[in-house]
């Protein structure tokens, strides 16, 4: 049996099993909680306990989330033949000689080419990967971002871009800015849509209460969709 709670904002599935003592589980890659309770305690017990627990699940869950990326980061080696993302989309790394005709990432046909100095290190050719998805991100968030001003009725005072960990987008109500994670440009343009449709809508209602979700639903019906595409893999 199971059901589905939240907590300051955290959800938690409940699974009631034949077992005398609740447990409580912060699972890997995204930090999801999971709570195994025994058939006889109340629902009302399980949300106390959950809710005298929620500092600890939001430690926990930040170190989940962290050593999980770290696991995946390290998978990532930038070598030739390697799958890389852009908008959504799989191309085959292929690392060549930087010089002076080839000193930029660029793409031609399915192929990401990166162009390396010798005995490159993973930082470096991260770092060109990074430089590389932030210019693709720029150039593509103004054109989006008007179709969403357009939508919401609402304009920030700028827009940034920037490389984030935990986060897609977050939204400076008193300053209307913007800021975009850059890692968005690995998914579909439809996700770069999504969160700008949402931090917009953080201008009418900076939380994420009953208001906001009816707003989305208005300004993006199927924003529940494409929260889960986003949240199905965070970083390639
Ligand atoms: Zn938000």
């Amino acid at each position: 049996m199971k059901s589905k709670i939240e907590i300051n904002n955290i959800p938690i599935t409940i699974e009631r099993k034949k077992i005398k003592n609740m447990y409580l589980r912060v699972l890997p890659p995204n930090g999801e909680i999971k709570i195994s309770a025994p058939l006889s305690i109340s629902q009302k017990d399980i949300i106390k306990f959950a809710n005298s627990k929620s500092d600890w699940i939001k430690n926990k869950q930040e170190k989940v989330i962290k050593e999980s990326e770290k696991a995946k980061k390290r998978q990532i080696k930038y070598i030739t033949g390697e799958t890389h993302y852009l908008w959504g989309k799989p191309y085959t790394l292929q690392i060549i000689k930087k010089n002076k005709k080839y000193n930029n990432v660029f793409i031609d046909n399915n192929k990401i080419y990166l162009p390396v100095k010798e005995n490159s290190s993973f930082e470096n050719r991260q770092k060109t990967m990074i430089e590389w998805y932030r210019e693709e991100i720029k150039q593509k968030i103004p054109e989006i971002l008007e179709t969403c001003i357009k939508i919401v009725g609402k304009r920030p005072n700028e827009w940034r871009v920037k490389n984030m960990k935990t986060r897609w987008g977050t939204c400076n109500v008193q300053k209307k800015r913007i800021w975009i994670n850059l890692q968005l440009c690995k998914k579909s343009p439809e996700c770069l849509k999504y969160v700008l449709i949402h931090e917009l809508t953080h201008l009418y209602i900076p939380n994420h209460g009953k208001d906001f979700k009816n707003l989305m639903n208005q300004f993006y019906p199927n924003w529940k969709e494409t929260k889960n595409l986003l949240k199905k893999e965070k970083y390639y």
